[in-house]
């Protein structure tokens, strides 16, 4: 048995119960590209890898990597080493598709995978990860994430917990907390409470915005400090927004009392300010 390793979050999933749960919840079939962020001990890679299409697995530590090879050898699994910070999601996915089709028989050779995550993220690296993965083209993620910041994301406008995260993930996703998992479910347990959550992607978003990079810039300098008021942080992000004096009568032209905080703000209310500052 591994040593945990502290610094890159190493809290293996111990309860086989819970394993079995999160991997019900996905519901693999052979369908399926699966993609797993740090397979670790492979508790959940074993269970995904009996009905999944193709697994791919990314693990940054070289001696988990290592034993999961010698453990879990199949035609259908590839595992990486690296950081699933670094790697070139696109050309992971690309690949595994590839070998996804090769996996399967001629028949049906033309069929599309299903893309799909699966993780117990170190949650050291969480919110990063969310925010790259989110524009991949994955159509669902099923994640172990630390429960605070699953309320982040599924929060609504007019709470604490509302913010950049909250905009980020629902405009490209629907979000939804599946359950909770008390610390004594990992090995070691973590200080944290966990829930696992579900990211299906949206067909269409729910708001129109022109550009997405500069709507997400416009949302992220909103929030840059929370105790000041919308219009005060929107002055302060001029320059980086690239725009000129922004003006009272810009945010009542999209019905925005220049007073309110970003956190009270909802999506659609954010692509009116959105067009009305850049259109
Ligand atoms: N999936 C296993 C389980 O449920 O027991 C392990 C989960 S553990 C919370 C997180 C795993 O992510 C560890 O195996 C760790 O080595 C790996 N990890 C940490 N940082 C990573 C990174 N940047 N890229 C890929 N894997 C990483």
């Amino acid at each position: 048995m591994i040593t945990p390793k502290k610094s890159l979050g190493q809290h293996f999933l111990a309860d086989k119960r819970i394993a079995r749960r999160i991997v019900e919840a996905v519901a693999p079939t052979t369908n399926d590209v699966i993609l797993e962020i740090g397979p670790g001990e492979g508790v959940l890679t074993r269970l995904l890898l009996e009905r999944c299409g193709y697994l791919l697995c990314v693990e940054i530590d070289s001696a988990l990597a290592a034993g999961l090879r010698e453990t879990t050898a199949a035609g259908n699994l590839t595992i990486i080493e690296g950081d699933a910070l670094k790697i070139d999601w696109g050309e992971a996915i690309r690949a595994a598709k590839a070998k996804w089709a090769d996996c399967r028989s001629r028949a049906d050779a033309d069929d599309a995978p299903r893309i799909r995550l699966v993780a117990n993220l170190p949650y050291y690296i969480s919110t990063p990860l969310i925010q790259v993965l989110i524009r991949e083209p994955i159509d669902d993620m099923t994640l172990m994430l630390q429960q605070e910041v699953v309320d982040r994301i599924i929060a609504g406008p007019g709470g604490r917990e509302y913010g950049y995260l909250s905009v980020l993930v629902q405009y490209h996703c629907e979000a939804r907390k599946l359950f909770e998992v008390p610390p004594s479910a990992f090995r070691p347990p973590p200080k944290v409470r966990s829930a696992v959550m579900k990211l299906v992607r949206r067909t269409k978003p729910p708001v129109e915005v022109h550009k997405e990079e500069r709507f997400f810039a416009l949302v992220r300098a909103a929030f840059a400090q929370r105790r000041k008021t919308i219009y005060n942080n929107l002055r302060a992000a001029e320059r980086a927004l690239g725009l000129g004096a922004v003006d009272q009568s810009l945010l009542e032209k999209a019905k925005i009392d220049p007073r309110r905080r970003a956190e009270t703000l909802s999506i659609a209310e954010f692509a009116s300010l959105d067009r009305a500052l850049f259109e």
